[in-house]
C-alpha cells in the first residue's frame, strides 16, 4: 500500500476515493473516522489519508488525482492572497488586508 493524498478536508479525500474506486483502483482511507468525529482537527497527523492498495496502480491514480486537483479558479469564488494567505472575496481585485493585487489568471483571452 502507498499513500497518495492527504488533506485536512476529509470531504475532498472521500471524493477522490470515490473517483479512484470508480476507475477500478482499490483505495483505503485512514483517519477518516477520526477527522469526521473530531470536528476540529488540531494536528497534522490526524489528516485523512488516501492510500492506494495496489501499488501497481499508483501512477494511474496519481494522474487521476492531478487532473482533479489542478487549480481552476472560477469567477465568483474567493481567492487566496499569496502574501498574507488571507481569503479574499472575488469582488475585490486587491487583498483587503495587505493591498496586494489579485494574481492574474495565466490564460486570458
Ligand atoms: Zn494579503
Amino acid at each position: 500500500m502507498r499513500k497518495i493524498f492527504e488533506s485536512i478536508d476529509f470531504a475532498r479525500v472521500g471524493l477522490l476515493q470515490s473517483i479512484l474506486e470508480s476507475e477500478g483502483i482499490g483505495t483505503l482511507v485512514k483517519n477518516y473516522d477520526l477527522a469526521a468525529t473530531a470536528g476540529v482537527i488540531a494536528a497534522s497527523d490526524c489528516y485523512p489519508e488516501l492510500w492506494i492498495i495496489d501499488e501497481a496502480k499508483f501512477e494511474q491514480a496519481e494522474r487521476i488525482i492531478e487532473s482533479y486537483n489542478s487549480p481552476a479558479p472560477e469567477s465568483g469564488s474567493t481567492w487566496i492572497c499569496f502574501t498574507c494567505k488571507n481569503e479574499v472575496d472575488s469582488n475585490f481585485d486587491a487583498c483587503w488586508n495587505c493591498s496586494v493585487p489579485r494574481p492574474k489568471k495565466e490564460k486570458q483571452t
